[in-house]
């Protein structure tokens, strides 16, 4: 069993980016995130890059194939050993399954499924006043977790940027993709016993605090 094999689920915008800061800093396991992963295939053009581009413009998901060979890719790296946390991937049922079974293959299992509640109209502000730093993907907010110096990440001093897909539009579209393909994987968990709800509508130290109760202390 792993106990820091560890899953950041929850709505675009629900802060799991922001919280895997806290986690990975606290737990020493690798960030694992695919959205960020992917915006770097497309950046540098590689051909997983141009395929997965025109989806993640439309705010839909990446087919199945191309993100489970990444993740299991990364989890063979050896920075995975004492666990790792996923942000944004399982995103549908066939991804869960295949996570099961790479785990299962190798004597683990997922030890929590944090998922991070918040309602829809919340999303819409916290996603289109979203600000990602292009240096360290950091995520920064106009109103909410604004930037020291307008525009300039606060922990490397990259510039920030606003992403294509955080539109209103797109938004849209992203939030009903998270309810018809994603949300079932609360559930899907819950059969395994290890579904841990956070309510993500309090300041981020709140959702922090109720986080690592549920992960429980560091190693
Ligand atoms: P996700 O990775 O789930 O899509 P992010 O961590 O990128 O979400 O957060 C989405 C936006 O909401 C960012 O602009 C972030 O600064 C902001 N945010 C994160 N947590 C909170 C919070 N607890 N309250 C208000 N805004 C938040
Ligand atoms: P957010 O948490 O704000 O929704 P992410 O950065 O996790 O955004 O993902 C951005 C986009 O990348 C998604 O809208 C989707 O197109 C693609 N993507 C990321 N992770 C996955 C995944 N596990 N499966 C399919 N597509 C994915
Ligand atoms: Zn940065």
């Amino acid at each position: 069993m792993g106990q820091f094999d560890l899953i950041m689920l929850g709505p675009p915008g629900a802060g799991k980016g922001t919280q895997a800061a806290n986690v990975v800093s606290d737990y020493g396991v690798p960030h694992i995130s695919t959205g960020d992963m992917l915006r770097d295939a497309v950046k540098n053009q590689t051909p997983m890059g141009m395929e997965a581009k025109r989806y993640m413009e439309a705010g839909d998901l990446v087919p199945d194939s191309v993100v489970i060979g990444i993740v299991k890719d990364r989890l063979q790296q050896p920075d995975t050993a004492k666990g790792f946390l996923l942000d944004g991937f399982p995103r549908t049922i066939p991804q869960a399954e295949a996570l099961d079974a790479a785990l299962g293959g190798i004597g683990r299992s997922v030890g929590k499924v944090v998922a991070i509640l918040v309602d829809e109209e919340a999303l819409v502000a916290r996603l289109t006043g979203r600000r990602i730093c292009r240096t360290c993907q950091a995520p920064f907010h106009v109103s909410f977790n604004p930037p020291k110096t307008v525009d300039v990440c606060d922990r490397c001093g990259g510039e920030l940027y606003q992403r294509a897909d955080d539109s209103e539009a797109t938004v849209r579209n992203r939030l009903e993709v998270y309810r018809a393909q994603t949300e079932p994987l609360i559930e899907y968990y819950d059969k395994q016993g290890v579904v841990a709800r956070v309510d993500g509508d309090q300041s981020p130290d709140k959702v922090y605090a109720e986080i690592k109760a549920a992960i429980g202390p560091a190693a």
